[in-house]
């Protein structure tokens, strides 16, 4: 049949979707996980703190078969993008647990404003897995040698929930611009002995984090309680301006 409607053309044309070849996965915690991906040999690029919108297609799920998930690697990691999550009971995670090697998976895009400023130090304050943006930031300034202070401010439930932990450690000892405080909120339930700080993150552990280090970008990561949490704190008690905040807000948790 001549002119049918397909070749009339959609009304709108949908942005070419990229290929990510699944490579590998990589326990963190006991719940979190780095998903492994090669990603087309061109037209992939980000920055750190950027997210990627991931469709697993075919795939069955009341709430839709694509969630945004923030890039956690560098793109200094070379020809390799990871996403780290919580594998948690919804088919969408269920069945991203299940690939694999060369199974593949849609990019829908590659968003956001919540990016590392070449130039200015920061604060970054975590909240759980809020710290995935945190990661391809930290990673990226020990490969490029960046020496304007870091300082990670990371609020977990236990030690043995804190993602990237070993990673942080050898961050700070690779580069001495970055520092990493931790925070625990369920001490009570630690499975070793913890001396690190216990608690919420709060308004002295922000302004600590913030001693020393001149006029910085403050980042916010983590799920939407967190983040009302962080922003009370940065609205009323520090007194932070919004040209001086980044906000990125992990919604669906
Ligand atoms: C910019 C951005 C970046 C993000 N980055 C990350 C990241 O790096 N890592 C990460 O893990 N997540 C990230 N997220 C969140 C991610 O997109 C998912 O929403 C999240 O991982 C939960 O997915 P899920 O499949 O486990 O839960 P979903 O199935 O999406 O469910 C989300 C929540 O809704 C509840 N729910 C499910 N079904 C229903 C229903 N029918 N009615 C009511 N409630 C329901 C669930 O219990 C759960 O609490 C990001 C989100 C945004 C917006």
């Amino acid at each position: 049949m001549f002119g049918s409607s397909a070749s009339m053309g959609d009304p709108i044309a949908s942005p070419p979707k990229q290929i990510l070849r699944f490579r590998d996965s990589i326990a963190e915690t006991h719940e979190a996980r780095t998903f492994r991906f090669d990603p087309p040999r061109e037209g992939f690029a980000w920055r750190p703190g950027q997210n990627l919108v991931m469709t697993i297609p075919g795939l069955e799920d009341p709430r839709g078969a694509t969630r945004p998930f923030t890039i956690s690697s560098s793109p200094t990691e070379g020809g390799m993008v990871a996403v780290s999550t919580l594998v948690r009971e919804s088919p969408f995670k269920q069945r991203l647990a299940q690939l694999a090697p060369g199974d593949t998976v849609e990019n829908e895009a590659i968003e956001g404003e919540f990016v590392l400023e070449a130039g200015r130090p920061a604060v970054m304050i975590a909240g759980g897995i809020g710290v995935t943006p945190f990661r391809s930031m930290l990673r990226f300034a020990v490969d490029t040698r960046l020496e304007k202070p870091l300082v990670l401010l990371y609020s977990s439930k236990t030690p043995q929930d804190i993602v990237f932990r070993a990673e942080l450690e050898e961050f700070t000892r690779r580069n001495h611009a970055i520092r990493v405080v931790h925070t625990i909120t369920r001490p009570e339930e630690a499975r070793e002995p913890w001396t690190g700080r216990k608690g919420r993150i709060d308004a002295e552990m922000i302004r600590e984090g913030m001693r020393g280090v001149r006029h910085p970008l403050v980042y916010v990561a983590g799920p939407p309680g967190f983040v009302k949490e962080a922003r009370r704190l940065i609205d009323d008690e520090l007194h932070i301006g919004k040209e001086d905040l980044r906000i990125d807000e992990f919604d669906g948790y």
